[in-house]
């Protein structure tokens, strides 16, 4: 990639002061929310390098949510596909909560203390995020309330009653789709009502500035831990680094430590639900259509007059008409490639996983999983490949089931 080194910015420089990642990101909000995010920026400045947070964080990671995760080499899994490359499974799934989503929320909620505030809301689709925040909360003592959709309650009874038990309310959201977006939309206005007292905490490398950066900071232990693991357990750097893109959060933080190694080769995988002809999907990368979307600029899934179209994919986690500004730009300077499976080849690589190495992981991981084949060909013959296993998936076991059975 020697071609890169030249052309592409150092990872200090993303985003630019602005907030740009490239032409992606920055801040296309109300001006009442400006405010608020300059507040954020400038407080999230001074603890970016700040030993005691990091100590504070760190101790959190290591005894709250178990890290440094395991690096497992999937030995059986890699014989299965050919045995012409040694497959690395970073174990997101083996977190507290089941999935990455605890170190951005934990991070995030110390951030909230930080600020002096003593209430945190969030968003959620499936309630993963959501649950995750009313973790964070619970643990550090602050008040929770989770915005979601009206349809979305109603799917996802079990992580709303989690939430609750956790100690968080609950906002119905009536508008609109009744689902995440609306969701979305409701928590950035009720955050800038009550701004004074309130830590809105997203839940990915989404939204405006500068929250892609702060989310991918706090993601990014992901990374440096496999890096570490890797250099101990092998030597040197892999060849390349996978993982499932939602929103985008594990997968930037497994990338961005890896970012400068040029020669470090990135496989995001968008999910391809149905198939990208029947527009039942949610490949916004693979469909280069650019809009801007919660208060950024990305590529996103929309009518050619600019309406934000649903996303569909089996995995709830994937299910988002966006992906944030950083794999935007990633996709557009060739720094990382884009790939995408279908509903059906995510749901038969978690069988695959299951039976080969006894993991059971969430579909939205097993969207890596399922990539491997259609990545490996791009590689040389002994490529050394760690990929990141988002979350496990016994918050899916019925949807397998039903599958499986039908
Ligand atoms: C939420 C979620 C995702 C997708 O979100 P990203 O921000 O893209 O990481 C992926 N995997 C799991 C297990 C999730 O819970």
């Amino acid at each position: 990639m020697s071609q890169t080194t030249t052309t592409l910015p150092l990872l200090a420089d993303l985003p630019d002061p602005q907030g740009y990642y490239g032409r992606f990101g920055g801040r296309y909000v109300p001006e009442t929310l400006m405010a608020a995010l300059e507040e954020l920026e400038t407080i999230y400045a001074s603890v970016r390098h700040d030993p005691e947070f990091h100590a504070e964080l760190n101790e959190l990671f290591q005894h709250y949510v178990g890290r440094p995760t395991p690096l497992w080499e999937a030995k059986r899994l890699a014989e299965t596909l050919g045995g012409k490359a040694r497959i690395f499974l970073k174990r997101e799934d083996l977190c507290h909560t089941g999935a990455h989503k605890l170190n951005n929320t934990l991070g995030q909620a110390l951030l909230t203390k930080r600020l002096g505030k003593k209430r945190v809301i969030a968003e959620t689709g499936a309630g993963q995020h959501g649950v995750a925040a009313a973790t964070a909360a619970a643990l550090l003592g602050l008040e929770c309330e989770v915005f979601m959709g009206a349809e979305d309650i109603k799917r996802q009874e079990l992580n709303v009653f989690r939430m609750k038990l956790l100690g968080s309310k609950v906002r119905e959201v009536r508008s609109g789709s009744m689902t995440l977006k609306d969701a979305t939309n409701e928590a950035l206005r009720e955050w800038m009502a009550r701004v004074e007292d309130t830590h809105y905490i997203i839940g990915s490398c989404i939204g405006p500035h500068p929250y892609p950066m702060i989310v991918r900071d706090f993601q990014s232990v992901i990374g440096r831990e496999s890096r570490k693991q890797f250099n101990e357990q092998v030597g040197g750097l892999p060849d390349a680094v996978i993982a499932c893109v939602g929103g985008g959060s594990n997968s930037m933080g497994l990338f961005a430590p890896f970012y400068e190694d040029w020669d470090v080769k990135m496989f995001g995988v968008e999910a391809e639900g149905e198939g990208f002809l029947t527009g039942r999907h949610a490949c916004s990368i693979g469909n280069r259509e650019v809009g801007v979307f919660h208060g950024a600029r990305l590529f996103v899934l929309q009518t050619p007059d600019g309406q934000i179209t649903p996303a569909h994919s089996i995995s709830a986690g994937l299910d988002y008409p966006g992906t944030g500004p950083e794999h935007c730009f990633y996709a557009e300077s060739g720094r990382a490639t884009y790939l995408s499976v279908t509903d059906t080849e995510a749901i038969e690589a978690c069988r695959l996983l299951c039976r080969t190495e006894g993991i059971l992981p969430a579909i939205e991981s097993a969207h890596a999983v399922a990539a491997l084949p259609k990545m490996l060909p791009q590689l040389n013959e002994g490529a050394k490949v760690i990929l990141g296993l988002s979350g496990r998936g016994d918050k899916d076991v019925y949807t397998l089931r039903k599958y499986f059975e039908e």
